[in-house]
């Protein structure tokens, strides 16, 4: 009962946010100069920016530790993403509908539209193509050939382009869930988790450049509102951030 009061609260708290970051006037602006009609960016909004990692450690998890292969680096935490967004998109996964969410969308007015095997565009809808991105990926990490765990099994020469693909499918992933279900998101209390997510792909991708720019440019604003709030962060209380989310991902790593 007291869960579903304090939802009942943020219900009320999300819907009356009361002030407008510095990054969603700014963006707000550029909407309507640009004469679009989308919706405002709940994500945004000062209180959702809420992260439990700061900046500094996610930088640090990111970077390849010496002596330690590149590929391997790639792979453990192309899992460990897609395992949290899996996660992520799970809790919500029931709001994301074939009517609700008829096109896979994104912020900034875009729609993604499926590539399949035959190089085909195929308009879906989002839990379609969301239903698609997981089972590609998962097939994908489960494959022997592609994502070796056995000793003397090696990384195909190709697998840097298909880490690419699958982050870049990911990432969409990512976005449909800041631009439909940020609600929802925040309501279950995980928004610092997804945001943290979200940073740590961000953070992963400008280390070794993985993702198409024109992919990552339509949560530029988030990036930058996120990295704005992580810098406070660190002044403020630089050890009292939980470090579940690193062990968590050091754990998936030892298990390899
Ligand atoms: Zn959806």
């Amino acid at each position: 009962m007291r869960i579903l009061e304090a939802v009942a609260d943020l219900v009320i708290q999300a819907g009356q946010a009361i002030t407008l970051s510095r990054d969603q006037r700014k963006a707000r602006r550029k909407e309507k100069d640009a004469g679009t009609t989308e919706d405002p960016k709940l994500y945004l909004e000062e209180a959702a920016l809420e992260r439990q990692l700061p900046e500094l450690d996610l930088r640090m998890m990111v970077d390849l530790p010496p002596g330690l292969d590149y590929n391997e680096w790639l792979a453990s935490h192309t899992l460990a993403l897609f395992n949290h967004i899996n996660l992520v998109y799970g809790t919500i996964s029931e709001f994301c509908t074939m009517t609700g969410c008829p096109d896979m969308t994104g912020p900034g007015l875009r729609t993604y539209l499926w590539f399949d095997e035959k190089g085909k565009k195929t308009r879906v809808a989002a839990p379609q193509y969301i239903d698609y991105v997981m089972t590609f990926t998962q097939r994908t990490v489960s494959d022997e050939t592609i994502f070796p765990t056995k000793y003397a099994n090696e990384f195909p020469s190709s697998f840097e382009s298909i880490v690419r693909k699958i982050l870049r499918l990911l990432y969409h992933v990512v976005a449909h869930i800041y631009h439909c279900h940020f609600r929802e998101v925040a309501l279950l209390g995980l928004h610092a988790h997804l945001n943290c997510v979200f940073a740590h792909l961000t953070l992963l991708n400008q280390r070794f450049n993985l993702i198409d720019p024109k992919e990552t440019e339509i949560l530029g604003d988030l990036e930058a509102a996120l990295l704005e709030e992580t810098l406070a962060l660190r002044i403020i209380r630089p050890t009292k951030i939980p470090r579940y989310y690193v062990q968590q991902i050091l754990r998936e790593a030892d298990r390899k």
